[in-house]
């Protein structure tokens, strides 16, 4: 089966309401109504929903947060929850994205605690996963990405699994202009493909879209979108930009 493409924005900590308001006027202009793949647009939580509203006539782009809190409500000063993302127009959550893991300290446990609350929100959630450098070079990528997604996975049953989305990042290729080969990453994403299937068989590990992230930009999306198993684009720096975006999304 062949998926439709899912070319998705993180602006971690960039562009507020004003920036995003001219970001989107400049490429809703240049990108025409999209059917054959789906966009997503992950603000920052306080952005949210002047994204949404600016995609009002453009019900196809979705949008989504960079995280939310592990707990749905209580006494955690600072945090947002699945509950309110969803009530502000989020559609997809980002859980485990290497700087929350890396910077944050995010454990697997945690995520294992976003994945099932955010299923049963009914939201989408799209996990990442990836090796560090020190990781790759020790030969421990598969087992790194196969624990962090067998984590992510373990309070979901088979309905909920196949309701995500996955993206690869290898944490050395974050930001630092150093991407995998479309060769990489088509063998860490079938890897990741094969241990969907073993936890709930073929038919719906094919239907999960595997994104790949890091350093992705204008000059290498269209080769590493045609790697097998790679599904769509997780896209940092090179989202921040209307017109290098809108160039991402059209490729
Ligand atoms: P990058 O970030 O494209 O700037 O490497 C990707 C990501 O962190 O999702």
């Amino acid at each position: 089966m062949h998926l439709k493409p899912v070319i998705a924005a993180n602006w971690k900590l960039n562009h507020g309401p004003t920036d995003a308001k001219a970001f989107l006027q400049r490429f809703l202009a240049q990108v025409p109504k999209l059917n054959d793949r789906t966009v997503i647009f992950f603000p920052s939580a306080i952005t949210l929903t002047t994204v949404t509203e600016g995609l009002r006539d453009r019900p196809e782009i979705w949008v989504g947060v960079q995280n939310v809190h592990a707990e749905a409500q209580g006494a955690f000063t600072g945090e947002n929850s699945v509950l309110m993302a969803r009530d502000a127009g989020a559609r997809v959550v980002l859980v485990g994205h290497s700087e929350r893991r890396h910077v944050f300290g995010e454990s697997d446990e945690t995520t294992t605690k976003k994945m099932a609350l955010i299923a049963q929100a009914r939201l989408t959630a799209m996990l990442c996963v990836g090796e560090t450098l020190a990781e790759r070079e020790a030969g421990h990528t598969a087992d790194v990405v196969e624990r962090q997604l067998a984590a992510g996975l373990k309070e979901l049953d088979d309905q909920q699994i196949g309701a995500i989305m996955l993206a690869y990042e290898p944490v050395w290729a974050i930001g630092t202009g150093r991407t995998a080969t479309p060769e990489d990453a088509a063998e860490i994403h079938g890897v990741l493909r094969r241990a969907l299937a073993s936890r709930v068989g073929d038919k719906v590990a094919t239907g999960i879209p595997i994104l790949y992230g890091g350093s992705v930009n204008r000059g290498n999306a269209s080769q590493l979108l045609a790697a097998s198993d790679v599904d769509g684009l997780l896209v940092g720096g090179a989202s921040l930009d209307a017109d290098g975006w809108a160039g991402i999304v059209r490729a």
